[in-house]
Parts: C-alpha cells; sequence; structure tokens
C-alpha cells in the first residue's frame, strides 16, 4: 500500500507537534465588516477575535479588500488579520460566493457565466489571478451550488463544509443531503478537496437573537511553523488543518499506517469519532481519546468525525490512501 503524493505531503506535515516547532493555530477564514453588511468596524471585528484567543482572522467583505495592514499593527500579540474579500455573485436565486484569501494584487472582476459552475470557475480564476487561496462559501445557502459544480471547478481546495450561519442548510434533512454528504461524495469521486468551518459573521452587537451570524461558532485549527499570512494559507492549501464547532484536538498524525488523534478532554464531557471512507460508510467507531485507525488500502481516502456529547464536532481532513 502507498499513498497518493498529497497524502505524502499530509504526511510529512503530519508529525507530532511540538518536538518539530509546529503548533495548531485557532482562525476564521470569512468575517464581515462595515465595509459590506457587517456591524462592526474592521478595528472592534478584529478586537473580538483578539479578544478570545483566535491567533488569526480572514476579514472577507464583500468585494472590497479592507485595508488590514494599519489594524494589524502589534507584532507582540500572537494574533494577524489576513487581507481578504468575498467575490460575491448571484445568478438568478443562486447566491455563489467564494472567499480570496490573502490576495497579493488586486482581485479582478468575475464575469457572471452561462451557468452556476462556469460563474464559480470565473471566480476561482480571479482569486488564483490576485495570488489568493479560493474558499467555495456555504454551498447549501438557497441549495446554490451541486456536487456536479464542485466537481467541475478547478484550482479549488477549500470549501466551507460548515458555515455555521442558520441558512447554509449544513445538515441532512427532508431528503436532502447535508454538505458532509456533499464532501463524500465529491471524495469519492476522486476530487481533493478539504472542509472548512467559519463564522461568516454579520452581527457582533450582542443582541441574541436567534438566526443571526455571530462570531466564534466555527472555525479552523490550523498547523503552522511561523505565524503568518502566507504560512496559514500554505497549511490550508495542504489540508494541514481540522474544522472544528468546539472539540479541539491535541494532535493529528497520519501515517502510511495509521490515522490518530488525540482528544482534549473537556469535564464530562465524552467523546465519539468516526474513520469515514468512500461514500461516507464508516470504517470504525473509537470512543477512546487516542482514536486510532489502521488503513486496509483500498479505502480510496479516509476522514476523522469527531462528536462529543455537548453536540460539538471537529472534522479531520481526508487522507489519500491507494493500494
Ligand atoms: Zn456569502
Ligand atoms: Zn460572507
Amino acid at each position: 500500500m502507498k499513498l497518493v503524493p498529497i497524502a505524502l505531503f499530509v504526511l510529512l506535515l503530519a508529525a507530532p507537534a511540538g518536538a518539530d516547532g509546529y503548533r495548531w493555530v485557532k482562525g476564521n477564514t470569512h468575517a464581515h465588516t462595515r465595509n459590506s453588511d457587517g456591524n462592526e468596524t474592521p478595528r472592534r471585528v478584529m478586537r473580538w477575535y483578539l479578544d478570545h484567543e483566535y491567533q488569526f482572522l480572514v476579514i472577507s467583505d464583500h468585494d472590497v479588500v479592507t485595508d488590514v495592514t494599519y489594524l494589524d499593527s502589534d507584532r507582540n500579540d500572537d494574533f494577524i488579520l489576513i487581507p481578504g474579500l468575498e467575490i460575491t455573485r448571484a445568478q438568478d436565486r443562486l447566491r455563489l460566493h467564494v472567499n480570496a484569501l490573502n490576495p497579493k494584487r488586486a482581485v479582478p472582476t468575475a464575469a457572471l457565466g452561462r451557468t452556476a459552475a462556469e460563474t464559480l470557475q470565473n471566480s476561482v480564476d480571479a482569486a488564483l489571478a490576485a495570488g489568493a487561496l479560493p474558499q467555495v462559501n456555504h454551498p447549501h445557502w438557497r441549495w446554490s451550488i451541486t456536487a456536479d459544480d464542485l466537481l467541475a471547478l478547478r484550482g479549488v481546495r477549500l470549501f466551507e463544509l460548515l458555515n455555521v450561519n442558520r441558512d447554509s442548510n449544513n445538515f441532512a434533512a427532508g431528503g436532502r443531503p447535508g454538505t458532509e454528504e456533499l464532501w463524500d461524495s465529491l471524495l469519492s469521486r476522486g476530487m481533493v478537496l478539504y472542509g472548512v468551518a467559519s463564522d461568516d459573521t454579520h452581527d457582533y452587537l450582542g443582541d441574541f437573537t436567534l438566526g443571526l451570524a455571530y462570531p466564534g461558532k466555527g472555525w479552523v485549527m490550523v498547523r503552522v511553523t511561523e505565524l503568518t499570512a502566507d504560512a496559514v494559507c500554505a497549511a490550508l492549501q495542504q489540508g494541514d488543518f481540522y474544522a472544528s464547532t468546539g472539540v479541539e484536538l491535541a494532535d493529528v498524525q497520519i501515517s502510511d499506517k495509521e490515522y490518530r488523534l488525540a482528544i482534549k478532554p473537556l469535564g464530562d464531557t465524552t467523546y465519539t469519532t468516526r474513520f469515514i471512507g468512500r461514500n461516507g460508510a464508516v470504517l470504525k467507531e473509537d470512543f477512546s481519546l487516542t482514536p486510532a485507525y489502521a488503513f486496509r488500502g483500498d479505502e480510496a481516502y479516509v476522514r476523522a468525525k469527531v462528536v462529543s456529547s455537548a453536540g460539538e464536532l471537529a472534522f479531520c481532513q481526508p487522507a489519500f490512501v491507494r493500494k
């Protein structure tokens, strides 16, 4: 059995944290400010994430890059702002949004295509032309983006598995697949795609009404050796991160033999880890704090999902396995 090159790359990066200088940093790749339809200033948005022990935040206003250089001036606060924008296109009732993370230059305008897939590709290409990392957002908002749309895309590795807003339709119900089922269908068809959790924050003002888009509900934990925008984006691109709504992991290790996690327990909370393969099949269930799965070699891919008794989740990225 051997791993395909992409998995080997993950494997090289997946050494135990600590010993080799890697650490996990917490971040949100999707947040709005008053520069679009968020209800706080960029400075106060940054402050919220800084005060809540995040290490990075991407400000992603609709079709405008918020200048973060004048905000992110403290070199000693263990926190960075990463520039970004949300390329925001609508096609009839469909909402086709792609984040461009860390653009190096102006993001060209993405033209509307004849189809949703074409418009999405134009947006991904616009992000890439600016030297940015593209992230396809909230595919199930208004049920806008299908598995076929995503499968046709070139140049994208990231999608919002969990955009935690009310209207994102993340979970399977009513005979429709959730975003997790969407992910498995794409992975099963050979797409290399990594799942992000994000706040897509709009509402910061402490009004606790259901359905508002608050900060702090969905994030990514990214493995880096240094806290820079380039290092964070490189790790995201390589799938060296996990998505979380509360479950914290001490470590994720993928070798050519096994996929292994270490869960950081909290109080009396209990945990179930499912190792999941082709078409969403559960390959193994493990109740321990150090769940592990030994590769057979014929799985195509294996990913790990942790569910806690508090209803919190962690989604680890797929390892691609070939005989
Ligand atoms: Zn959006
Ligand atoms: Zn948004």
